[in-house]
């Protein structure tokens, strides 16, 4: 009983994201149980009896970016650039995630440019990059500056640019229901933020030369 050494929680990797406290899967199970009391219905008729180990586990996936440091999947850059010195550019990469005022689903796309100094980086490490921002609660500003961030600190190319371009649920399914509303995003480092000429071939290359940073509301 005298004896409660708490053990200091060591992260591997030196990883952020403290989950100190984390409830057990039953704890959670109970909190749906709460929300569906909530809602004004029955957790226990029977069409809702496997809801929540469902919720629970559908949380595992759109929350798994907690347990992982999107600087592992920049690692595995390629050194050799060749004398390559254009902008490397993804578009299109479809993310899916969730706001973390209301919890309600976050839908749309991300294009990344960047000019390589000496590292470039494989496509599908780059949409890893994303898909780990884009598993946690996120503001959609919050999320392009990650991206943007993170691949500046690890390739440190000569600029880096990111637009977002997404939906929020939590605006068209409650409160002003504007269903055709995207909100665009973006984050221009290095070259795409000092010469306007790098950034312009950037937007024109994504289909935005000329765009206003918000969407049109239509
Ligand atoms: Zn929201």
């Amino acid at each position: 009983m005298a004896k409660s050494v708490k053990s200091a929680e060591r992260k591997k990797k030196g990883g952020k994201s403290a989950q100190t406290g984390k409830p057990s899967r039953a704890e959670a199970e109970a909190a749906v149980r709460t929300l569906i009391r909530w809602t004004g219905d029955d957790p226990d008729r029977e069409g809702l009896l496997a809801t929540p180990a469902r919720v629970v586990r559908a949380y595992e996936e759109w929350f798994s970016g907690y347990g992982e440091d999107p600087r592992d999947y920049l690692s595995r850059t390629f050194d050799e650039v060749g004398g390559y010195d254009e902008i490397v550019l993804l578009r299109n990469v479809r993310f899916e995630s969730h706001c973390e005022h209301h919890m309600a689903p976050i839908l749309g796309r991300v294009h990344i440019g960047y000019l390589p100094r000496h590292r470039v980086v494989g496509i599908s490490e780059l949409a890893r990059l994303v898909n780990v921002y884009a598993k946690r609660m996120q503001t959609q500003e919050k999320m392009t500056a990650e991206i943007a961030g993170c691949l500046d600190a690890v390739l440190k190319p000569f600029g880096v640019a990111v637009v977002v371009e997404a939906a929020h649920q939590c605006m068209t399914t409650r409160g002003v229901h504007k269903t055709d509303v995207t909100m665009v995003t973006s984050r221009m480092l290095g070259a795409f933020r000092d010469q306007v000429q790098t950034r312009q071939e950037f937007l024109s290359a994504i289909g935005m030369r000329g765009a206003t940073p918000v969407g049109d509301a239509g």
